[in-house]
C-alpha cells in the first residue's frame, strides 16, 4: 500500500527549567493509504504531543527535529503561515473534548463556514452551507441543527460535531486524539462505528491516538506502543494482541482487567514512568522490566524485526536489526 504519511526520526523536547525534556525521542512511522493506525500507551508517554507536532500545534517552548512528509511534502520545514493551508485541510485533529474546541458562542454552521472559506476562499457561503448540511448528515445529525450553538448537543453530538468538522475539507490524514475519551460507553461505541464507516466513505487514513487498548482493538489496522517518548512496538493489531513482543506491551494487555475470569488478580506495572528530563541511560523500561539483562541499563536498545512487528527491545538484539530508532 502507499505511503501517505513518513514520520522519520520524530522528536520533541520541552524547553523546562529542569532542562530539556524529551517528550517524543526519534520516532519514526509509515502511516499507509487508507490505513488506521493506533497509538497506545501511558499518559505522558508521548502520544499527543507526536499527534500536535504532527499538525504543528506545539507549545512556544518546543522544539521539534525530524522530518514529517505529508504525501511528499516536508510539514516540519513550513512556516505557520504556510502550516495553516495544510492544516484542516490535508491533515487535521479530531481533539478529546469537543466542549473546549468549539467555540461556545459561535453556531455549528459558522464554525464550519468559516473553516471551509478560510482554506478556500473562492467557496461561496452557500456551497459552503450545502457542504455543512451534507457533513452533518454523514455524522448522522439533522443539516437543521446547523443554526444551533454547540451548548445545545449532547456529548456525542458535539464530538460528531467536531468528526464532521475536520472531514469538511476531505483530509488525506484525520487525528483522533483520544475521541471517546468523556464520552459514555455506549456513545464510545456508536463514535467508535462512526469513525471505521467514515474511514471507509471518504477514504482516509486515521491516527488514533489512547490510551485504551480495547478502543484501538476496535478500529485499528496496525497498533504503535509508546512509552517514555520511545515507539517500543508497533505491528498488525492481531499481532500485537495475540503476541505481544515487548515487555511493556505485554504488560500493558496483563494490566486490562478481566471480568471473565473469577478471581483473577489485577495486574499492575510496577513503579512509574521514568523522568524525560532525565531519562535513563539504556532502556527506558528498564527500571520497571521483569525481563531486564544486563547491557539494557547500558545501552539504548535498537529497532529489531520480530515477525511482522518492530520492537525495541534488547531481547531480540540477534533478529533482524533496523536501526536506533525506526520502527516500520
Ligand atoms: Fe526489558 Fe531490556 Fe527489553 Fe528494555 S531492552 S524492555 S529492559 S528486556
Amino acid at each position: 500500500m502507499k505511503s501517505v504519511l513518513r514520520i522519520e526520526d520524530l522528536k520533541v523536547y520541552y524547553k523546562t527549567e529542569k532542562g530539556l525534556v524529551r517528550a517524543v525521542d526519534g520516532v519514526s512511522i509509515d502511516l499507509c493509504e487508507r490505513e488506521s493506525l493506533g497509538i497506545v500507551g501511558e499518559s505522558g508517554c508521548g502520544k499527543t504531543t507526536m499527534g500536535y507536532a504532527l499538525l504543528r500545534i506545539l507549545p512556544s517552548n518546543a522544539v521539534l527535529e525530524g522530518s514529517i512528509k505529508l504525501n511528499g511534502l516536508d510539514l516540519s520545514s513550513l512556516d505557520q503561515k504556510q502550516m495553516e493551508k495544510v492544516r484542516g485541510a490535508k491533515i487535521s485533529m479530531i481533539f478529546q473534548d469537543p466542549m473546549t474546541s468549539l467555540n461556545p458562542v459561535m453556531k455549528v454552521r459558522d464554525h464550519f463556514i468559516e473553516t471551509i472559506q478560510t482554506h478556500k476562499p473562492e467557496i461561496s457561503e452557500e456551497e459552503a452551507e450545502r457542504m455543512t448540511a451534507n457533513m452533518l448528515r454523514a455524522v448522522g445529525i439533522e443539516p437543521t441543527r446547523m443554526n444551533e450553538y454547540p451548548f445545545q448537543f449532547s456529548g456525542g453530538m458535539r464530538q460528531r460535531v467536531m468528526i464532521a468538522l475536520s472531514l469538511v475539507l476531505n483530509p488525506v490524514v484525520v487525528i483522533a486524539d483520544e475521541p471517546t475519551t468523556s464520552l459514555d460507553v455506549i456513545v464510545q461505541a456508536q463514535i467508535l462505528d462512526l469513525l471505521k464507516s467514515l474511514r471507509e466513505k471518504f477514504n482516509m487514513s486515521l491516527i488514533l491516538i489512547t490510551h485504551d487498548l480495547g478502543v484501538v482493538a476496535e478500529l485499528a489496522d496496525r497498533v504503535g506502543v509508546m512509552y517514555a517518548g520511545h515507539l517500543v512496538e508497533i505491528g498488525e493489531s492481531r499481532d500485537i494482541y495475540y503476541s505481544p513482543k515487548h515487555p511493556y506491551t505485554e504488560a500493558l494487555l496483563k494490566s486490562i482487567p478481566n471480568t471473565n475470569i473469577e478471581d483473577k488478580e489485577l495486574v499492575y506495572i510496577p513503579g512509574g514512568p521514568p523522568d524525560l528530563a532525565d531519562p535513563p541511560k539504556g532502556c527506558r523500561f528498564e527500571p520497571r522490566c521483569p525481563k531486564a539483562m544486563p547491557i539494557c541499563s547500558r545501552k539504548e536498545p535498537g529497532v529489531y524485526q520480530v515477525g511482522r512487528s518492530f520492537v525495541k527491545c534488547w531481547l531480540y538484539g540477534e533478529e533482524s536489526h533496523v536501526s536506533a530508532s525506526k520502527g516500520q
